[in-house]
């Protein structure tokens, strides 16, 4: 495009190498915020227990059937830069607060819509954003007066908001059985803070955090058959192995487990070391020194107490046999992270040099077991006791299934946590949306000047999610939002939200639809924030090579660098 433009003095100077693209002012905004828009588009028709999935096909033909908006915008491959913030945007909301990706998608592409319609009526950009940013700023305020102190202990409670966030997928009929599996694990494996901890947190955002929940902790295997109701929680470690040798036990109660991250074989030497063997009994007497020294090593396990092992690496042939033949289960190979998930499973030590194992270094747990899950085998080391790593493992129908009841299960998962560290609730069903839409709305006439458009506009963005539920579940949207507000206008404002299983509006606490404080604030976070940015880009200069697009630069940008290169005029 452009790339010559003229000085004052009209020479024309030269700023963009030839060959690249330069988008500019208005157009380059409307052309980001229509791919923007697009990519909320994509995702709208999933929001909420009655939208739609997807099929995503890759290009070798894998086929996902998902209605998680982080795995669909993971999945599709988008080029446009604006795009690919708001790609962004679910995925940073995925890794904070693991729900509600969709709806920040949808707000995000919301607000620039209606961003869009102020610019056409000549209202500045950075009047827009700055109206954003108060009216977000208002709106994590508000969130925070209705939301709902709630007590950690209420498992009934927890899983009401577990199974808040799987009405709205494939398995939600299963909800039940998966959102006990999902809070006994988090609980489980949620560990008390330290006071030095608290804190700091106290510090730092006033309230208070008592447990810490990391759900590396928590292992999450699947496998394909039987049905999701065949989904189980192990207090202790699944392992994708078998035991390594046909003459071991395939069963030993009341275990006591050897975590050894070293091989049991005899180490090769780095460099290339030579034996000559001139006469046959020194072959014999090499033989029966390296024999005894993998015996010794069976023999300082056997004396360690242990009656099973889980080695991290190999196991010479010679120790298997020794050790079948005291009655020891082993395990070879095991993964470095199923390693340490052990030890918290099972409260044994990890041993790096054999040497050192003692008896106080083993774990236990009531069962340590072979079991055979359709075609595979996996060994079950299950029954420890107080665990502070779990697994869960998710059975269905068939490997779509399965696929999608994980990742269900992540972000049931993901809430619970966010609930058991920040023990705060809000209703869901686009109650709290349509409640803080309706304050700002009251709020914005404090405002002056045109940064009140802006928070206007703002708060219509937040009632896209109300909005987009009753369009979802083909209710019709006009009467259910003036029903919305008509409702919220009186009685408790804050829960009345669009009950979609219904067809109602509704109380939403009454009908358990609950969801965490701390999704709700992401949300309107992240969106504001990528919405912003992307209407402060008022240039897009694409260079000439392709598959190398520089980033947008921010408004401005290109002057500077005009003005730098601006001794390379061109007579
Ligand atoms: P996200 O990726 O944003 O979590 P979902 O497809 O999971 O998107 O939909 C979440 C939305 O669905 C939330 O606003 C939640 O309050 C709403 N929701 C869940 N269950 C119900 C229900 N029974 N009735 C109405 N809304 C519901
Ligand atoms: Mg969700």
């Amino acid at each position: 495009m452009a790339s010559i433009q003229t000085t004052a003095g009209g020479v024309p100077v030269l700023i963009l190498k030839e060959g690249s693209k330069e988008n500019k002012g208005k157009e380059a905004q409307k052309n980001n915020i229509n791919a923007a828009k697009l990519i909320s588009e994509v995702v709208k028709s999933c929001l909420g227990p009655r939208g739609m999935d997807k099929m995503l096909v890759s290009a070798i033909g894998d086929v996902t059937i998902t209605n998680d908006g982080a795995t669909i915008l993971k999945e599709i491959d988008v080029e446009h830069p604006a795009a690919k913030m708001m790609v962004e945007v679910a995925k940073s909301v995925d890794n904070e607060v693991g729900d509600g990706t969709t709806s920040s998608v949808i707000l995000a592409g919301s607000l620039l819509e209606k961003a869009e319609d102020l610019i056409n009526k000549h209202v500045h950009p950075s009047v827009i954003v700055d109206g954003y940013d108060a009216a977000s700023e208002q709106a994590l305020k508000l969130l925070q007066k209705i939301a709902v102190k709630v007590d950690v202990k209420n498992k009934e409670l927890l899983m009401k908001i577990a199974m808040t966030s799987m009405y709205s997928k494939l398995v939600s009929e299963d909800s039940p059985v998966l959102s006990k599996i999902v809070v006994e694990a988090a609980k489980q494996v949620s560990e008390e803070k330290s006071e030095q901890e608290e804190k700091e947190q106290q510090h730092k955002n006033g309230d208070y955090r008592l447990l810490k929940v990391d759900l590396d902790n928590i292992k999450v295997e699947k496998k394909a058959g039987g049905s999701i109701h065949d989904t189980q929680l192990i207090k202790g470690i699944v392992l994708d192995k078998e035991v390594v040798h046909a003459g071991m036990p395939k069963r030993v109660e009341n275990a006591k487990i050897a975590l050894i991250n070293s091989a049991l074989e005899i180490e090769k030497t780095e460099m290339s070391a030579e034996i000559r063997i001139n006469e046959p009994q020194q072959m014999q007497m090499f033989l029966e020194e390296e024999n005894k020294m993998l015996k010794s090593m069976v023999d300082k396990i056997k004396t360690a107490g242990a009656n099973v092992i889980i080695c991290q690496k190999g196991i010479d042939d010679i120790v298997q046999h020794y050790l079948s033949k005291v009655g020891i289960l082993a395990v070879r190979r095991a993964k470095e992270s199923d390693m340490y998930k052990l030890s918290k499973a099972t409260g044994a030590k990890l041993v790096n040099n054999l040497d050192d194992l003692m008896e106080k270094d083993l774990g236990s747990a009531d069962l340590v077991e072979e079991r055979k899950i359709e075609t595979d085998k996996w060994v079950f080391i299950e029954g420890c006791k107080n665990p502070k790593a779990v697994t869960i493992m998710v059975r269905g129908g068939s490997q779509r299934v399965v696929d999608e009841a994980e990742r269900s299960v992540h972000d049931a998962l993901m809430v619970t946590k966010d609930v058991l560290e920040k023990p705060q609730i809000v209703a869901g069903g686009g109650a709290s949306e349509a409640y803080i839409a309706n304050e700002l709305r009251e709020w914005s006439s404090s405002i002056e000047g045109r940064a009140q458009l802006a928070v206007r506009r703002f708060a219509d963005a937040l009632d896209s999610i109300p909005l987009t539920l009753a369009e979802n579940a083909g209710m019709d949207p006009i009467d259910t939002m003036a029903g919305l507000r008509a409702k919220q206008s009186k009685g408790p404002k804050w829960n009345i939200g669009v009950d979609v299983r219904n067809l109602v509006v509704a109380d939403m606490f009454k009908q358990n639809v609950l969801e965490p404080l701390v999704v709700k604030e992401q949300i309107i976070k992240s969106a504001t924030e990528a919405a912003c940015m992307i209407l402060r880009v008022d240039d897009v200069i694409a260079a000439s090579k392709s598959g190398t697009p520089s980033s947008p630069a921010p408004g401005g940008g290109y002057g500077g660098a005009g003005g730098g290169m601006g001794g390379m005029g061109m007579e």
